[in-house]
């Protein structure tokens, strides 16, 4: 399977071009401008917009579908791991399947050809473009089943392959949810069905189509400013590097070169100011019995080998 460079890629025009994608990611795109009305704004919206971007982002994309689904980094107890897989659905970001089948590819063939997010393909490419080129081979259920064939054995995840647009309905029901609980809450504490529908909308643009984007364009940074800019611990053969920025906004998966030089732990903290919060919420999960098998760093499992890449010791 290989794909074009960006570079050379098609136009926005082009039959190439992955609509099924391309529409959806830019109709939020432009519902999230709508923020930008002072009409919508609300603290409580504004607040929700950066809670969301853990709850949906950190616990959804990074512990669920990166950690647990894609690295087998931990184990959670079953319904908890469902949770957060359907928190993830709620982020836009495809199913668990296709989720852990492209990013168990990109560490396959990390910036070679096969890698299909790579920046060496342009960095606009590794950002977002490869979502918007067909690649018919990287989308059929024979590539998902040679990639994740552990998560299609899961029957809500099989389940979900076979039924694509529900995630269309989940990222809806939730929508619906935040924009009653936002009217109702309006409603009641200033008295009027005006206020209720103000809340409302701010609930929806801030706390749903403005986190969504958040949350799209931080995961998005991890493929493609994480192989271009930062330092590397690690060589690791590919261009995978440590950005402290990603690494604050993504709650420790900006760490980027750590995670490629040791891909099965459940940290990505190799010293001590690269905070991983994503790992500490593992610990957290670990602690009241519901995440198990947990794999510590490569270099507390195997103190003896773990330091022979390192480049800056
Ligand atoms: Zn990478
Ligand atoms: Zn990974």
């Amino acid at each position: 399977m290989s794909h074009a460079p960006a570079a050379t890629g098609p136009s926005a025009s082009s039959p190439h071009t992955h609509w099924e994608y391309l529409l959806p990611i830019l109709s939020v795109h432009l519902l999230a401008c709508i923020a930008l009305v002072p009409w919508c704004f609300s603290w409580s919206g504004m607040s929700l917009a950066i809670l969301g971007t853990v709850v949906f982002g950190t616990l959804g994309i990074n512990l669920c579908y990166h950690r647990v689904l894609s690295h087998r980094s931990l184990k959670l107890a079953k319904r908890v791991e469902h949770s957060l897989a359907t928190i993830a659905l709620c982020s836009l970001e495809d199913t668990p399947a296709r989720w852990v089948a492209n990013h168990r590819l990109h560490h396959a063939h990390s910036d070679a050809p096969l890698d299909p997010h790579s920046p060496r393909d342009g960095i606009s490419w590794s950002h977002a473009g490869w979502l918007f080129r067909r690649a018919p081979d990287r989308r059929t259920y024979a590539f998902f089943d040679r990639y994740a064939h552990d998560i299609l054995s899961d029957d809500y995840y099989r389940w979900l392959e076979r039924h694509p647009m529900a995630i269309l309905w989940i990222y809806s029901i939730h929508a619906a949810a935040f924009m009653t609980v936002g009217f109702v809450i309006g409603a009641t504490t200033a008295g009027s069905w005006q206020a209720g529908v103000q809340l409302a909308v701010s609930w929806l643009v801030w706390g749903v189509f403005l986190r969504t984007v958040l949350v799209w364009h931080i995961t998005w940074s991890v493929n493609s400013l994480t192989h271009l800019f930062g330092y590397r611990n690690y060589a690791t053969g590919e261009d995978s590097r440590n950005n402290w920025l990603v690494g604050l906004l993504a709650m420790g998966e900006g760490w980027h070169n750590n995670h490629h030089h040791d891909p099965s732990s459940a940290s990505v903290q190799h010293r001590w100011w690269e905070i991983d919060a994503t790992y500490y919420m593992i610990l957290f999960l670990e602690r009241i019995g519901w995440a198990t098998q947990v794999i510590r760093p490569r270099h507390l499992r195997h103190p003896a080998t773990a330091r022979q890449t390192v480049l800056h010791p």
